[in-house]
Formats: C-alpha cells, structure tokens, sequence
C-alpha cells in the first residue's frame, strides 16, 4: 500500500509540474486519501472491539452453547484471532443471509462457515480460506437418492441464503425449493416428510445425521457432482489494512499448532 501511495505521489506531483496545479490543494487531497486509507483498519479495531457476526445454527462450526453463548470452531478461532490482534471479540448471533450486508455497520467481519463466492465478493472482501467443504445431502433412512439425476424434480430443504439454497434453487432443474433460516429446521421437515432431501455444508449434515441416526442418512456431495467449497471471514470491503492483520493471525495461529487443536476439539 505504501508503496502504491509513493507512487501515486510522484503521478501527481508530475501531473502538477506538467498543469502547474496548486501544490496546497495536491497535499491536502493526498493527505486525507492517505489517512483515510490508514483509519479503516484503525476504525475497526480502535475501540479494542471486534464486533463479530455469526449465525450459531451451524454445528460445529458455531452453535448455541448450554450457557445461550455461541460457541464452536469458528467462534474458537475468531477470538484466537483477536487475542493476537489484542482486541475483545464480540459475537452478535444473527441471520445467516443477513451477515453480509450488516458488514460495516451491525458488524465489523463475519465469521460463519461462510464460502467463499463469486457474488459476496461483489460486496465484502474475504481473509485467506481456513477450511474446505462440500455440500452434502441428508436423505431419509432407505432413501433412493444417490445421484444428481435423482435431485431433479425434487423438494429440496436448504437453510436460506447459503451455497446449498444456490446449488438447490440454481443448478438442479424442476426442483421446489423450501427455504428455512436454520438447518434443523430443514431436517425436521425431512424427518416430517415435508421434504425429500436436504443440502447443507458437511459438517453440519454430518452432526445431523448422527443426531437423528437411524433416521436419515448424509451423503457425500462428490456423488452428486458438487464442487469443493472454502470457508473464509468476511471482511469490509476494500479494507486491505484489516485483511492483512487477520490474515497474519491466521497464519500464526496455523503455524503454532493453536488451529490444530480447534480442529481436533470441534470438528
Ligand atoms: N457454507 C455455506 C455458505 O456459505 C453455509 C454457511 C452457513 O449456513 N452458515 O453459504
């Protein structure tokens, strides 16, 4: 960045020379493009508080602990994360499919087994990827359902807003789509009957499944052609400053075995 800056000085010092533009104006319009630059991460993480959105419905990666505080993997390592930035985090339990547009405003970053996308990008920027995932897909016990083909025409339960909605809703033909802010409440409308499969990242299928075992099956989404997923944290957009500090933790926090053992005690 700073040496973008250098650069973009000496382009407008030479367009001055070449215009003989005020060279007062000139400082002035650079200066507070400089400091605004620097006060976006400052901005963040100047009150000592990292305001974090989630939507703790996700097991393991966040969930609602006995105490009514999100608890899980994501949750673990976003407040690893502000320890090495020094700052508090705070987690603000929210929608799903609100957490991207409350960036910048209810929320600082979003941690939520969120993939990345081409679309979200269109408006938050994202840390390194931390995880990988595929969707999978819960069906009852006996189910026939075992190949992309067998999804057309089907009724499908997905939690709203995320890959598995897109993926039910877009690129599977004829389906009925049944969209639920929470991914339990898919599984208990296909333990009701009320749908005929559910999509939802495996992890949480996996959970599910063992949840209610003996009742449904999760199969893997590689039978059914999906494609590999990275979860990474959302992030305000344009704020590189904020990207590179959590990217930094994050490699810390990989390269000092801290990552490591969230897995092993979450997932
Ligand atoms: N990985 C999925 C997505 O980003 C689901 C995330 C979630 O439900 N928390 O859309």
């Amino acid at each position: 960045m700073k040496k973008l800056l250098a650069l973009f000085l000496v382009g407008v010092m030479t367009t001055c020379m070449l215009t003989a533009c005020g060279s007062k104006e000139t400082n002035g319009a650079a200066g507070s493009d400089a400091a605004q630059e620097e006060a976006g991460a400052e901005d963040v993480l100047a009150d000592g508080v990292l305001t974090v959105g989630t939507n703790a419905e996700f097991p393991p990666f966040e969930f609602v602990d006995d105490n009514g505080e999100p608890d899980g993997f994501d949750i673990a390592l976003i407040k690893a994360i502000g320890e090495k930035l020094g700052v508090t985090v705070e987690v603000e339990n929210m929608e799903f499919d609100s957490l991207v547009s409350s960036i910048g405003s209810k929320i600082d970053v979003a941690i939520a087994g969120m993939t990345v996308t081409d679309e979200r990008k269109g408006s938050v920027d994202f840390s390194s990827p931390y995880y990988e995932a595929v969707q999978y897909v819960i069906v009852p016990a006996g189910s026939e359902i075992a190949t992309a083909e067998d999804l057309v025409g089907k009724t499908i339960g997905v939690q709203l807003g995320t890959t598995g909605d897109f993926i039910a809703s877009d690129d599977i033909a004829d389906t009925t789509v049944n969209q639920y802010n929470k991914g339990v409440d898919a599984v208990n409308d296909l333990l009701n009957g009320r749908v005929d499969c559910v999509i939802i990242d495996k992890n949480p299928a996996l959970v599910f499944a063992s949840k209610f075992e003996g009742q449904v099956v999760a199969l893997d989404g590689a039978q059914f052609e999906f494609g590999v997923e990275e979860y990474a944290i959302a992030l305000p957009k344009g704020d590189t400053a904020l990207a590179e500090k959590i990217n930094a933790a994050l490699e810390e926090i990989k390269a000092d075995g801290t990552f490591d053992k969230l897995v092993e005690t979450y997932i």
